[in-house]
């Protein structure tokens, strides 16, 4: 028989927990596998950690939040946020099924060219690009969505140096009714800095105006507020049709959906707050058929979902280190990531799930990452069963921002794997090492003795 693991015995205080809407907050279920793969399995041949993502959650998100516009709106098309996971096999994946790339800087820019997205279809969002990253994507005839009056003067400079007339949207900001309001993108539509911005551009006579942009927020849960936003720009754009005569080609409604990821401190669960892409669809094609634009040219729809189209696709699979009593009688886990790996632990309460059976007892624990630095906590407090020391975890809903704000901090960042539709995985990126970060590392000579 198997020597059963001792606990020695603590007194503490029995908390009853603040029960939700739902009653007293559960355990979950274990993960042991994905798409198929054993989690041990992947653990033994890539390392632990690792992040493992899932083609086949990818794909099926896809369909289902393009379908929600297609099926009510005749003219959309997605734009892949890079910023969101730009891991090269997750960009062609969207790409193959037929998204464009909504980039926010030269290096995302590149990525997207690298990927084999055409000129013309990509999106060049954001307040920081160069002069150099303008003229490619003039020449490359992308859409250039100007965030600041020095980028529109910036733009008219340039166009006099190019020999295609740069294709822009301008980037309007408004209040759709939610806090905090974002206004520090792009021009304000309701003290008319965006109207303003647009008879710039269209005064000038050397850009050509194609499209108009807004991203509200992210993790937005009010598709209230994607009404009111998608009603202000319809009503600019018909507004610019009847002042310039000018039909605006796209509206471009960003991204923020939210994911079914529970946020620090909400009351009740994502599950119960996240609209569907049914809603958040029903809501901005319900503003735009009703508007008033001439129903044989409508404006196209572009959507730019980053968030709710890859968070549930990914996977952090780990190790517990070692487990603690804390002097209050608490019981604390470390596992072998933290938040260099989890950024979005700042702002999630993350579903940590075991990765094999186990006993029905759980008890309150504050989860903390492998780093020696205060701040590494990913969970302050949530009901796990007794692991211990190489049990295995895997946090499920992480595909969103972590493979793209992950901290080179203290130790090496880990292999990334695919499952592929063929449910077999695919190494999509290795594990760093010691050479391949000091690459970018030059001693002087003086101390190389
Ligand atoms: C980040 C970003 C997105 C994606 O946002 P999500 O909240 O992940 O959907 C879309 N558009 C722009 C301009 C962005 O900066």
């Amino acid at each position: 028989m198997d020597k059963k693991l001792f606990e020695p015995p603590v007194i503490k205080r029995m908390h009853t927990g603040m029960p939700g809407k739902m009653g007293m907050p559960g355990q979950l279920e274990p993960i042991t596998h994905i798409d198929q793969v054993s989690v041990s399995s992947l653990m033994t041949e890539f390392g632990s950690p690792l992040f493992v993502l899932s083609e086949k959650t990818i794909r099926e998100t896809y369909r289902n939040a393009l379908d929600a516009f297609q099926s009510r709106y005749p003219r959309v098309q997605f734009g892949w946020s890079y910023k969101t996971n730009y891991l090269d096999a997750i960009c062609r994946i969207y790409h193959q099924e037929g998204s464009w790339a909504e980039v926010v800087s030269g290096f995302e820019y590149d990525k997207a060219i690298r990927n084999g997205v055409g000129g013309r279809q990509i999106i060049f969002n954001g307040p920081d690009k160069s002069d150099e990253d303008l003229i490619k994507a003039i020449n490359n005839h992308s859409y250039i969505h100007i965030d600041h009056f020095d980028e529109l003067f910036t733009l008219i400079r340039l166009a006099d140096t190019t020999a295609a007339k740069p294709r822009v949207a301008v980037r309007v900001n408004m209040d759709t009714g939610t806090f905090p309001k974002w206004d520090r993108f792009g021009f304000n539509y309701e003290n008319g800095e965006a109207m303003g911005a647009i008879r710039k551009i269209i005064g000038s006579g050397k850009l050509e105006l194609v499209g108009l942009h807004t991203h509200i927020g992210t993790y937005v849960i009010s598709t209230a507020a994607y009404r009111i936003a998608a009603e202000k720009l319809a009503s600019l754009a018909l507004a610019i049709e009847r002042q310039f005569h000018q039909r605006i080609l796209y509206i471009d409604m960003g991204g923020g959906f939210a994911s079914l990821n529970n946020l620090k401190g909400a009351y009740h669960s994502a599950a119960d707050t996240t609209p569907s892409f049914d809603q958040y669809a029903e809501a901005i094609t319900g503003a735009l058929n009703s508007a008033g634009f001439d129903p044989d040219n409508l404006p196209m729809l572009f959507l730019e979902t980053g968030r709710a189209l890859v968070d549930d696709a990914g996977y952090l699979a780990g190790t517990v280190l070692a487990t603690k009593r804390l002097m209050d009688g608490r019981k604390a886990m470390i596992f072998d990531f933290g938040v260099n790996l989890l950024f979005t632990s700042f702002w999630y309460d993350h579903f940590i799930h075991p990765a094999q059976e186990m006993t029905e007892t759980t008890e309150d624990t504050i989860v903390y990452g492998p780093l020696c630095m205060n701040i590494d906590m990913l969970r302050d407090q949530m009901q796990l069963p007794l692991l211990k020391k190489d049990d295995q975890v895997v946090v499920s809903r992480v595909g969103a921002y972590n493979m793209t704000q992950w901290l080179q901090f203290i130790t090496y960042r880990p292999n990334v794997v695919l499952i592929g539709v063929d449910n077999r995985p695919h190494l999509i990126r290795k594990a760093e090492t010691l050479d391949a970060l000091i690459q970018h590392e030059l001693t002087p000579d003086y101390l190389s003795t």
